[in-house]
């Protein structure tokens, strides 16, 4: 499909995902039900990855990736390490484009749109599909200014002070820095200034969040708010995290993706081996590999 950069955001979508008018169009009922939905009722599909392989320069990382993601759905992706979880969701907002030698083959649709089709402007794109790191990485400015730096910099400076306080608060850091939110943000602690790159990434009501490895840097404390803070997000944002930690992937996440690495040839290549209901991946997995990863005989 041939489509340019205004086409994809100007579909029907755009309005309830555009802000500060955004209000992602999501019913208490809508919610209740969407993981335990049986599979033949439609979901509201956000990204449709269709035979996705990744490669850097000669290294296939990822092939034959076919998954869809669900609206307020957190999906996790686990695995072991190096079978291209990160890759994967680089590819979701187009994050490893400027990696040398990157190359996607297959294709991923946003909202039916091809991400990577010819025209797309990738400043959109990552303004739709937020991105938050392993390592919170605050600019070293005020709170407040890391919280304003994207609304101002995509000139929504309309009632700028409501818009910050409005992402603090999402990301359950409001209360904690309102005091002192001229403050450097290089002064929080590890786990505010994660949520504070949460608010950061939230400040311009993208759609999606997608989390690598959000609380890998983390102590167990601040591990727990920014688990508990999924659950709030999730009502507003689909999310997708990347997480090596089973336990928190069965805790927060409502489907789950389970990478591995199979021999393909000579190469050891990043494989989706399934993806299902977190409860089934890790209760009832259909494949051996799973299985076994899941309950900790390799990995
Ligand atoms: P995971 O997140 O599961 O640990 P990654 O997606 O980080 O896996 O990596 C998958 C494979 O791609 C690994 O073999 C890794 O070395 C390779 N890879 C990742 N990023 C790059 C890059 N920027 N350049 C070259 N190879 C890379």
């Amino acid at each position: 499909m041939t489509i340019n950069g205004s086409e994809l955001w100007e579909d029907e979508r755009a309005p309830e995902v555009a802000a500060p008018r955004m209000r992602i169009r999501t019913s208490a009922d809508i919610l209740a039900t969407q993981t335990e939905r049986p599979r033949e009722l439609p979901r509201q599909t956000v990204f449709d990855a269709r035979d996705v392989s990744v490669s850097y320069g000669e290294k296939t990382a990822i092939a034959g990736v076919t998954l869809q993601i669900q609206r307020n759905v957190v999906t996790a992706i686990i695995g072991p390490s190096g079978c291209g979880k990160s890759t994967f969701l680089r590819s979701l907002n187009r994050m490893n484009d400027s990696v040398p030698g990157f190359r996607l083959g297959g294709q991923v649709l946003y909202h039916g749109h091809d991400l990577y089709g010819p025209g797309v402007d990738r400043v959109e794109v990552r303004r739709r599909i937020g991105m938050v790191f392993q390592k919170p990485n605050p600019f070293p400015k005020s709170i407040y200014d890391n919280v304003a730096w994207a609304p101002r910099n995509l000139g929504m400076r309309h009632e700028l002070d409501e818009r910050v306080e409005r992402a603090l608060r999402g990301a359950a850091l409001w209360d904690e820095v309102k005091d002192r939110l001229k403050a450097s943000a290089l002064g929080l602690s590890g786990g505010q200034q994660q949520r504070l790159c949460i608010a950061r990434a939230t400040a311009i009501e993208p759609d999606v969040l997608l989390l690598d490895e959000p609380a890998s840097a983390l102590d167990p404390i601040a591990t727990a708010a920014i688990e508990e803070l999924m659950h709030t997000l999730k009502r507003r944002y689909t999310i997708v995290i990347v997480t090596h930690n089973m336990q928190q992937a069965a805790r927060v996440a409502d489907r789950t993706a389970f990478f591995s690495l199979e021999e393909r040839g000579a190469e050891r290549v990043g494989a989706l081996i399934e993806e299902d209901a977190t409860q089934t991946i890790f209760g009832r997995p259909r494949d051996s590999r799973t299985r076994d990863y899941v309950s900790g005989r390799f990995g």
